[in-house]
């Protein structure tokens, strides 16, 4: 028997390595499982190529609990290790790949930022046992060894009579770590970083019912055998090529993934590249809600088949990581901080790649079917807009697909809405008026209005709308957005012929006077407009700019001096309608504030403004006027 010393900076390494992972405990099962799919792959290779005589057969990797013993076990029959390669695999490489990390992390162990924790391997081991041991017979058939540590830097090494190829890895589990002893502690570990790993994993036994022969008697019972659980699917649909696979597949693969999500996705993208850096992977588009915090961290990301996290932040462009489903990327850095992770060449590359695939892909829909891509717009617009505000390069390709859905429920292009509008929806200095409305219901009577006089109406109602147009209007030349209630639609767009006052200008101070008596003015502005004679005689309008910062606000952005400033409005007044014309000659005081009060809250119902007690009270009033 040998024993020795391992060669370690720190006279114990191992109460640090504990202490450094602390919460990271359990990432000691997806190395020890990594190392055993490492070792199989190594000697499918071998074999392949010849360079090995041991049949390769059909391996698998199994986790065994004994729970009497405390003692979890990892085997494979992977290609092993002869006793020398204990020493230099284990003692040596294993270890100086444990010191080098902690020496990378001794200062940064506050930062958040790190992704997982790559790199430790096989010494993780001792996260959670107090003493570890390898089992193991080289595919060279030489004698099996005997390898145990229990925490300390020292070590054994003798012969063992192992007889068939492959490691076993033996935990004694700590007193603190008995978790880990647990069927469904293990299980939940194996679902998460294993599940698609490419050697089959098994994990206990299962009863399987055989079904029924053809010429069963009635009534015979169905015979039940004992099979392996298999934990993984070792070949999941990203591995494969897209030509291989149906869009049964992909629906498939999502439920794998997704097990708890019952809707099904709306298309899936299919990422392939190995130059330059590797990467596959399928995204898939979920039908959205208008809560965009709700759905964040459904992208995993894996390497090499191994599960490493689900927050994909900084590695997919921040507005697809809405989006759902796996990447695959040995090329992207794990052990680095989050920043210094967005400044990674790799990582920049592969989000920019993501991004032209994901544009492409919604071009092509488009294209190929725009009838359903209408159908499905509703559910996608959130990650389109947001994705336009926030990459330049796919607002450029967006433009092409991107769509406005109308009032009336047709959807135009952008270019299509320019070519529709621009003969007679512009203001007096030509510029575009692209007229909009956020809630059918709640702007009724203004979009009819709109309707009335032959304008086209957009109907835009998803929550960062107001960004969108912002950034619109600064990248196109010549238009401006106004929502259907920012003011009188006559203000805004410029009419062939103007209309004419009834009022002469003493009669309109007059009654700009009198309604300035009761409208109170740190609320409303009075504007005398001459209208139609059968236009609303009293309307309430918000200025756009003023309306829309403030929004742009609640969603983040925008400029912080209107968030506190009171709500102002204007309350234009039809100078040419009756009931103004009443107003004005009515001879009693009293009579003509109440008529201006009425008329007015008449116009604050009308923007839903009206509301608590002012309605009670407008509603009793209205009662005794009729009575
Ligand atoms: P890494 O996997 O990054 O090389 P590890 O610390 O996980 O680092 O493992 C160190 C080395 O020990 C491996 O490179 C491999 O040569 C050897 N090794 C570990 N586990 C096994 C195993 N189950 N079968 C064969 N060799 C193994
Ligand atoms: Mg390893």
């Amino acid at each position: 028997m040998a024993t020795g010393n391992i060669n370690v900076s720190v006279e114990n390494i191992f109460p640090l390595i504990k202490k450094f992972l602390y919460s990271d405990h359990e990432i000691f099962l997806r190395e020890l499982i990594s190392n055993a799919t490492d070792a199989t792959l190594k000697l499918k290779h071998l074999t392949q190529i010849g360079e090995s005589k041991s049949e390769y057969g059909t391996p698998m990797i199994e986790v065994k609990i004994d729970k009497d013993n405390k003692q979890l076990h990892i085997i494979d029959q992977g290609l092993g290790m002869t006793s020398e390669e204990v020493e230099k695999y284990i003692n040596q490489v294993a270890f100086s790949g444990a010191n080098e990390f902690l020496e990378q992390y001794k200062d940064k162990v506050e930062d958040a930022g790190i992704i997982g924790h790559f790199g430790l391997g096989f010494y993780s081991a001792f996260m959670v046992a107090d003493k570890v041991e390898i089992i193991t017979k080289s595919h060279n058939d030489e004698p099996a060894a005997h390898w145990t540590c229990d925490g300390s830097p020292q070590f054994t090494l003798d012969a063992h009579d192992k007889a068939d190829r492959g490691t076993e890895i033996i935990l004694h589990i700590a007193e603190d770590s008995t978790e880990f002893l647990e069927d469904g502690r293990i299980g939940e570990l194996l679902t998460k970083y294993n599940k698609f790993m490419p050697i089959p994993i098994k994990f206990g036994t299962k009863e399987e019912t055989l079904p029924l022969a053809e010429d069963a008697e009635e009534g015979a019972t169905p015979e039940k055998i004992t099979v392996d659980n298999i934990i993984n699917n070792p070949e999941p649909a990203w591995t494969k090529q897209p030509s291989d696979l149906e869009e049964e597949d992909y629906k498939g693969f999502y439920r794998e993934l997704y097990p708890m999500q019952f809707e099904e996705p709306l298309f899936n993208i299919h990422l392939n590249v190995d130059y330059p850096f590797n990467l596959t992977g399928i995204l898939y588009f979920p039908k959205m809600t208008n809560d965009m915090s709700m759905q964040r961290d459904r992208i995993q990301l894996y390497q090499n088949q191994v599960f490493v996290t689900d927050n994909v932040e900084g590695i997919v462009p921040e507005f697809l990581t809405m989006l759902r489903g796996v990447i695959d990327s040995p090329d992207i850095p794990l052990n680095v901080s989050r920043s210094y992770l967005q400044a990674d060449g790799n990582v920049k590359k592969i989000s920019s790649y993501i991004t032209r695939k994901v544009a492409d892909k919604l071009s092509s829909l488009f294209k190929n079917n725009r009838e359903d891509f209408e159908k499905k717009w509703d559910d996608i617009k959130v990650v389109i807009e947001y994705g336009m505000l926030s990459e330049e390069k796919f607002f450029e390709k967006a433009e092409k697909f991107a769509l406005y859905p109308t009032v009336d429920g047709s959807y135009l292009t952008y270019e299509e809405l320019e070519s529709k509008i621009k003969e007679n929806q512009t203001d007096k200095d030509d510029k575009m008026i692209i007229l909009y409305a956020s809630n059918k219901d709640e702007q009724h009577s203004y979009i009819q209005a709109a309707k009335d006089k032959g304008y086209e109406v957009l109907l835009l109602d998803s929550p960062i709308v107001s960004h969108l147009i912002q950034k619109l209007e600064t990248t196109k030349e010549k238009i401006s957005f106004a929502r259907v209630d920012a003011d009188h639609i006559d203000n805004l767009i410029k009419k062939d012929e103007e209309q004419l006052s009834k009022l002469s200008d003493e009669e309109k101070d007059k009654l700009k006077g009198d309604l300035e008596k009761v409208v109170p003015a740190e609320r409303y502005t009075v504007q005398l407009e001459a209208m139609d004679s059968d236009a609303s005689p009293f309307m309430i309008t918000q200025p756009e700019f003023m309306r829309r910062m403030k929004e742009m606000q609640q969603t983040g952005g925008g400029m912080n001096m209107f968030g506190n400033m009171p709500e102002m409005y204007n309350l234009v007044v039809n100078t040419n309608h009756e009931l103004v014309t009443q107003i004005l000659n009515t001879k009693t005081d009293k009579k003509k504030e109440r008529l201006i009060k009425q008329s007015l809250d008449l116009a604050r119902l009308s923007q839903g403004l009206l509301k608590g007690e002012e309605l009670t009270s407008f509603i009793k009033r209205s009662y005794d006027m009729i009575k």
